[in-house]
């Protein structure tokens, strides 16, 4: 089984919040260039896969019909294959690129359903429009979502036109500023919600969801059933995934790329890392490789935070709010 994320750094334009590698202005020969790159890495997997993820950036700035042949040798009857689009990126040309690579999922990035946070993060399109795009889409692929961002200053989304959204599945993310993002240089002069505010927006977004048949299957992820996604799955369950492209991690055996440079872990920061994340998802930690945690894990369900079942641990809605501080006390 196997398990790939192809990172693509160009973008449209460069949004408020972001610091990903990813850079706008980008000109059709260094695309042309980047493609034959992946290209590369793509032949170099060489045999079916279970999941592929174009992520970025906007892959859609590429030609993807350049990649239809490495592409072709890599998918079998029931690949996941999963492709990130900008709203702006959303034509009938382009789903037919899609379409005709063999792609079967979209995600597109939405951000936020209020028209004055979409220009103040820098995405040239209003609410209507993404929805408009999410309409074109629904009618050609039969697994497609949304990204939102909660937490942004002065947001004010109504969250309640998500009914609105023929969704299969949505990611919430809270804001996090990193150093690099141009926000956070401007940050000082804006009114941010506090940590409270935006897990009350994400606690009605949850709820609203809840009606619409989405449940949430890890702490910023909900999905109609069946359409959780396969790929973040795989990565939260430990499997390996190869990484291609600037800006891509991969993990096989101890092995760890960032970018096509190695690393290697230890046999136990391995086990960690491929077990711990499970805590995020609605199917719990189990502790049978790690009863050294139960003792950690036992003292924040006295609190309330976990509930459990036999030697697997889950999140209560009050633990998903701190759960970086609980993983933080295991690793
Ligand atoms: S959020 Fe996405 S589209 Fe915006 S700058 Fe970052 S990578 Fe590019």
């Amino acid at each position: 089984m196997k398990n790939v994320y192809v990172h693509f750094p160009f973008c449209r334009s460069k949004c408020s919040y972001c610091a990903l590698k990813s850079r706008s202005g980008s000109t059709p020969d260094e695309r042309k260039t980047y493609i034959e790159k992946v290209a590369a890495g793509l032949e170099a997997v060489a045999s079916p896969i279970d999941t592929l993820y174009f992520g970025g950036g906007s892959p859609a700035l590429c030609d993807l019909r350049q990649l239809k042949a490495p592409i072709a040798g890599l998918l079998g009857g029931r690949t996941e294959f999963t492709v990130e689009l900008h709203p702006l990126d959303v034509t009938d040309r382009k789903l037919d690129e899609l379409a005709s690579i063999g792609v079967n999922r979209i995600s597109m990035g939405v951000q936020s359903l209020d028209d004055a946070t979409l220009k103040a993060m820098g995405r040239p399109y209003t609410a209507n429009e993404a929805l408009k795009a999410f309409m074109k889409i629904r009618e050609r692929f039969s697994n497609c979502g949304i990204d939102l961002i909660a937490g942004y200053p002065s947001d004010r989304s109504d969250y309640s036109r998500l009914r609105e959204w023929p969704l299969d599945h949505i990611s919430v993310y809270s804001l996090i500023l990193e150093p690099g993002a141009r926000l956070s240089n401007s940050k000082n002069n804006l009114s941010f919600p506090s940590d409270d505010e935006t897990m009350d927006a994400i606690g009605s977004i949850t709820g609203i969801l809840e009606t619409m048949g989405l449940e949430r299957y890890e702490i910023s992820n909900y999905a109609k059933p069946g359409f959780e996604c396969r790929h973040n799955l795989a990565v939260w369950f430990g499997e390996d995934y190869i990484g291609i492209g600037n800006g891509a991690h991969g993990r096989t055996g101890l092995v760890r790329t960032d970018s096509g440079n190695e690393s290697f872990v230890d046999a136990k920061t391995d086990r960690v890392e491929r077990t711990i994340f499970r805590l995020r998802t609605r199917y719990g930690l189990d502790t049978a490789l790690f009863p050294e945690w139960r003792e950690t894990l036992d003292r924040f369900a006295e609190e309330g935070l976990l509930s459990k079942s036999g030697m697997v641990y889950f999140l209560t809605p009050r633990g998903r709010e701190v759960c970086d501080t609980i993983l933080a006390e295991l690793v």
